[in-house]
């Protein structure tokens, strides 16, 4: 029996998974403890997009191989607001690999690497003399966060949750799709902006399908989310009727919290680590949640401190320029120029993928082209 873990981390998502893996990594021998609530496998509300930037991480986790069974996707087609449509070959393919099976594998891998896994819902945690006790009973020097959207811990600790206006949130579904289809579909609304719809074929026959918008536009309508949502998808996509809906919150970045509190550091959505231009989450909770197993197992005697800095040097700049786009994303007309931009022009294409599904930043004088080609489109709309 072990007395006291060194690191304990609390949900079996990517995040989690990647701060287990990452501590016994970096250090075989320590103790490290992964509490989910839920058996695996198990199912998670996502569009089960995984970038490439998702897969580096996994290199990085010593698990290049994870997905290889699943089919590249080469292109990705988006249409903006205003229906400027840019299809392209991504610089490096995507997969889509659903939640039932991605995150299996992880925790999987986490438990074939010493760490041990238990189910386990966590309601309670104190923390003193320099360690973090949960549910009263479960000691440790070091606890991951990493308990999704609706984090637990972050609430326990008192931390601020994430702001109405900075949540998204989505619906997505499984539909009958011709397996050589092989485009990433992401289809912007004007409609009660910012809102899309999306089609990523998985390449078995079958294509994970969805929609999304954020939560106070949901709420304006006045009518149940249900309704909304399932509706919107169906109107947006009626050659892919869906099953298997399930909707969740997707927490963005521009309403994130500090990266803990005391020894407990916040990981993934539990973070709100989510793209607010994407909605993806995934590479970022790859990302987040490897760095603080990193911290918990490297910098023991303050890995608040030692996240923090990982964190600010991996995403820093990345989550600056988010923060400023969806701003100026608010104006539909913004992201027209941007597609259009990024229709004429392929090295913008890939810089618009860096930015929306890796930790791209966008350069001074490309950001000074797409604004001086919305302004232009705005004077010639007004006459
Ligand atoms: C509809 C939808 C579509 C999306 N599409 C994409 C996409 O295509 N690509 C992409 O990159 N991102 C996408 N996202 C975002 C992505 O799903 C999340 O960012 C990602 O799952 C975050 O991983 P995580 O490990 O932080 O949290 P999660 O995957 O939510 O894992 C949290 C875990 O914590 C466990 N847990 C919770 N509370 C407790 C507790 N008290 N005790 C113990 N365990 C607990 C849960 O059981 C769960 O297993 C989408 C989100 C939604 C809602």
């Amino acid at each position: 029996m072990t007395d006291v873990w060194d690191v304990l981390v609390v949900g079996g998502g990517p995040a989690g998974a990647a701060a287990a893996l990452r501590a016994k990594q970096l250090r075989p021998g320590a103790a490290v403890l992964l509490l989910d609530r839920d058996d695996f496998p198990r199912d998670k509300a996502c569009g089960d997009g995984i970038a490439a930037h998702g897969r580096d991480e996994l290199a990085l986790l010593g698990l290049p191989d994870l997905i290889a069974d699943y089919r590249p996707t080469q292109r990705l087609s988006v249409i903006s607001p205003g229906g400027v449509r840019v299809s392209a070959r991504v610089a490096r393919p995507n997969h889509v690999v659903p939640r039932m099976v991605f995150d299996a594998r992880l925790v999987e891998a986490a438990r074939a690497r010493g760490v041990e896994v238990r189910r386990h819902r966590v309601r309670s945690l104190t923390s003193h003399d320099g360690r973090v006790v949960v549910d009263g009973e479960l000691t440790a020097r070091a606890v991951v966060a990493a308990d999704g959207a609706h984090s637990t811990l972050r609430r326990l600790l008192g931390a601020r949750p994430t702001p109405e206006r900075h949540t998204a949130i989505a619906v997505r579904g499984y539909a009958d799709m011709p397996d050589d289809e092989d485009a990433q579909l992401i289809a912007m609304q004007r409609a009660g902006w910012p809102a899309y719809a999306w089609a990523f074929p998985i390449g078995d026959g079958t294509a994970n399908v969805g929609f999304g918008m954020l939560l106070p536009t949901l709420h304006a309508t006045g009518l149940p989310g249900r309704q909304v949502l399932h509706g919107r998808l169906a109107e947006l996509l009626p050659h892919l009727p869906a099953r298997d809906l399930r909707a969740h919150h997707l927490p963005l970045s521009p309403g994130r919290p500090k990266p803990g509190v005391g020894r407990v550091l916040f990981a993934g959505d539990a973070a709100s680590l989510i793209n607010p231009l994407t909605g993806e989450g995934i590479y970022y909770a790859l990302l987040s949640g490897r760095l603080a197993g990193e911290a918990a197992v490297l910098s023991a005697g303050d890995p608040l401190t030692a996240y923090r800095r990982r964190l600010r040097a991996a995403l820093g700049r990345h989550l600056f320029t988010t923060d400023v786009l969806a701003r100026a994303a608010q104006s539909p007309g913004f992201i027209d120029a941007a597609i259009a931009t990024a229709a004429r022009r392929p090295e913008v294409f890939d810089l618009l993928v860096e930015v929306g599904l890796g930790a791209g930043t966008v350069p001074a004088p490309l950001a000074a082209a797409v604004v001086s080609r919305w302004i232009r489109t705005n004077l010639g709309a007004r006459g």
